[in-house]
């Protein structure tokens, strides 16, 4: 497994514990946590567990790993509707150079509070 981490890179200080993060689960590969900034209640962010900018640099193998952590999120969460995102270079609105599944709920008036 790689475990390449860069030093001044946010997502991978908080891979190293250095700055905390609300964990939600995590894999060999990937770790899960919550948004600082939610767009909305529970709004996840999902990273492989070494650095990479973005999405063509994944192997395909570590890509099947993510999907059904977003997955299994977006269940947890107990909504029906919500978005996966994942945003790849300043064009295209990536802030943090690491790359991660953003996994964002839009609840409903029929979904459950809290
Ligand atoms: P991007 O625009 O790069 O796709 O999204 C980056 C996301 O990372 C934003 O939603 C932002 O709120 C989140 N974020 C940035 N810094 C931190 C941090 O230190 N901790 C956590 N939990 N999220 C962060
Ligand atoms: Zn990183």
């Amino acid at each position: 497994m790689a475990t390449k981490t860069l030093a001044s890179c946010i997502f991978c200080k908080i891979i190293k514990g250095e700055i905390p993060s609300l964990k939600l689960l995590e894999t060999d590969l990937s770790y899960a946590f919550l948004d600082i900034g939610p767009l909305s209640k529970g709004h996840a962010l999902v990273i492989p567990k070494y650095h990479a900018e973005k999405l063509h640099q994944l192997p395909d193998e570590h890509l099947t790993d993510i999907l059904p952590i977003a997955k299994r999120i977006a269940i947890a969460q107990g909504v029906e509707n919500y978005n996966i995102l994942q945003n790849n270079g300043r064009i295209a609105h990536q802030v943090v150079d690491h790359v991660h599944f953003h996994v964002i709920p839009k609840p409903s008036n029929t979904d459950k509070e809290g």
